[in-house]
């Protein structure tokens, strides 16, 4: 990780921390490693996350409906899933430092790198030969291009090979003919390649023969699976059609060292979607444009996103790919978009000896619907959005703004925590019985924020801290014409109105509903 990007990364979790977006779980114990608890500031972003997507997905989609099932499962589900055989990563230490990895992902970062050399050489030829460069020939015909290709190439195909049969021993191979290095101690003292399962479990009964091993739900999909035909019959739902789902999953995580990015407990929001066998690709390439579609009307950049096709697919997966963010550890997967066939209701249908059919009335015949899916980690979302709103900026001393620097989280305002701060100028001369009375009038459509303690300057700066939009400031000539000032967060920029219609200024700026409009 580039300096900068790890210092980023490291304010935006003191930042989380000092200002009630993210704290570490029972941190008075010392936490607890990838685990963390949402403070009052997070919950609230987090809250508008998932009412975003919630709407986007169930509301403005007439054939998609939304369930709620429970984390605990039937254990066989599990086996019907292929999470109790094959859920496993390939784990490997290194010796001097004693520090776990994953080792498919060492490798990928290892291909990554070669990518990036590929990358300079470009960026070499093009300075040397200026305007007559032309970077598809030189792609297909550079030496060192091509060797790196090659390279490339073959650990692609050594590293699926590996990842399909399980074979630890090829993995251990292909980290010694790479000559990675750990990280930390730059040594290339391996352990041998472990494969460990990452479902957690537990026991279900209370008497210890009587007790069923039964696991905490690694994906919310399966409930949404063992529910299909329940949703099918009872909502009257024709194919295509698609069943939403918004809950917490665990994973026993190998490596967990990037704050909300990889935790141990996590949200998903996933979108299960049924049809008709030999339609998936369409439906496949509808939910990756729609997907990123979404995503972009956040304003977050869209130059930080993109598609990551896997190369290794899965083997019931007949399509996959991933829509990457710019974290601040670089490009790094957001969401998963997955066309899984009719692997999983099949397997279900076997596993449970039930019919888990659609019965199409045009054609008169049943079949076992095909799926693709949609699956955002909400997490990860919280990151994309915090990560990408910290800004540490100069500020001039200026109608009642504090001179010097300030931070400023220019999160979408749709999903700021609070939408407007209700601020008397000074705490005398009746201003703060006005703003209060601003306060409880403005309180019933936006969450709103009063405070009187402290300079004008440095209560606006407390706002820029936690995301707030707007800032209605009432001063002495409000009490004479009945009008306020509304400051803007990030340009700072000020304008006086008519109390009236404060409410109905800031209501279009920081509504859901109109960001929806813009999918
Ligand atoms: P990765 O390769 O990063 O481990 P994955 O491919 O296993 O992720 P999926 O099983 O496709 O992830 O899960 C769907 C989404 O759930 C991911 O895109 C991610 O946003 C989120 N997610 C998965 N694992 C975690 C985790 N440990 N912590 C937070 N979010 C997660």
């Amino acid at each position: 990780m580039a300096n900068d990007q790890d210092n980023l990364l490291k304010k935006v979790i003191s930042h989380a921390k000092e200002y009630g977006f993210v704290f570490p779980s029972s941190e008075i114990y010392d936490g607890l490693s990838a685990v963390y608890d949402y403070g009052q500031n997070g919950v609230e972003l987090k809250n508008n996350i998932k009412e975003y997507w919630w709407k986007f997905m169930t509301q403005m989609h007439d054939n998609i409906v939304g369930i709620d099932a429970a984390i605990f499962m039937h254990p066989t589900t599990w086996k019907a899933s292929g999470h109790v055989d094959a859920f496993n990563d390939p784990m490997i230490d290194n010796k001097d430092s004693k520090k776990r990895y994953r080792a498919d992902v060492l490798v990928e970062d290892a291909i990554t790198k070669m990518e990036e050399k590929i990358e300079k050489e470009v960026d070499k030829a093009e300075k040397r030969f200026g305007e007559s460069f032309d970077e598809k020939m030189f792609l297909q015909t550079n030496p060192r291009v091509l060797e790196y290709k090659k390279k490339i190439d073959e650990a692609n195909d050594r590293l699926k090979n590996a990842m399909n049969n399980s074979d630890m021993e090829a993995m251990k191979q292909l980290i010694v003919d790479l000559e990675i290095n750990d990280p930390i101690s730059g040594t290339k003292n391996w352990t041998d390649v472990r494969q460990f399962n990452l479902m957690f479990s537990t026991e279900m009964g209370s008497i210890a023969e009587d007790a069923n091993k039964i696991y905490l739900r690694p994906e919310t999909a399966q409930g949404i699976f063992v529910n299909f035909l329940n949703v099918q019959k009872t909502g009257r739902m024709k194919i295509p059609f698609g069943i939403a789902q918004i809950g917490k999953a665990f994973r026993n995580e190998i490596v967990a060292r990037q704050f909300i990015f990889r935790m141990r407990e996590f949200e998903q929001m996933e979108m299960q979607y049924f049809v008709k066998p030999g339609t998936e690709m369409e439906a496949y390439e509808f939910w990756k444009a729609k997907r990123m579609k979404w995503h972009q009307a956040l304003g977050l950049g869209s130059a930080n996103y993109r598609f990551h096709d896997h190369l290794n697919l899965a083997h019931y997966a007949n399509a996959a790919c991933d829509i990457q963010f710019n974290f601040p550890m670089g490009f790094k997967e957001l969401e998963g978009i997955h066309s899984r066939t009719d692997f999983d209701l099949k397997s279900h249908e076997k596993h449970s000896g039930k019919k888990l059919q659609y019965f199409d009335g045009e054609s008169n015949q049943s079949y076992v619907p095909f799926v693709v899916e949609t699956s955002v980690g909400l997490d990860r979302m919280f990151l994309s959005i915090l990560s990408n709103s910290y800004k540490e900026e100069k500020v001039a001393g200026a109608d009642g703004e504090e001179g010097g620097e300030r931070v400023v989280l220019s999160i979408p305002p749709a999903l700021a925590p609070y939408k407007i701060a209700v601020l008397p100028l000074v705490k005398k001369d009746g201003l703060p019985e006005k703003a209060t009375d601003i306060f409880h009038e403005l309180k019933v459509d936006f969450r709103c924020y009063y405070e009187d303690k402290d300079t004008i300057g440095r209560r606006y700066r407390r706002m820029d801290a936690i995301g707030t939009p707007y800032c209605v400031t009432i001063d002495h000539q409000t009490l004479q014409d009945n009008t306020v000032t509304i400051r803007e967060r990030d340009s700072m920029k000020q304008e006086r109105v008519e109390i009236s219609t404060v409410g109905e200024k800031i209501q279009k700026l920081v509504s859901i509903n109109e960001l929806l409009k813009k999918i």
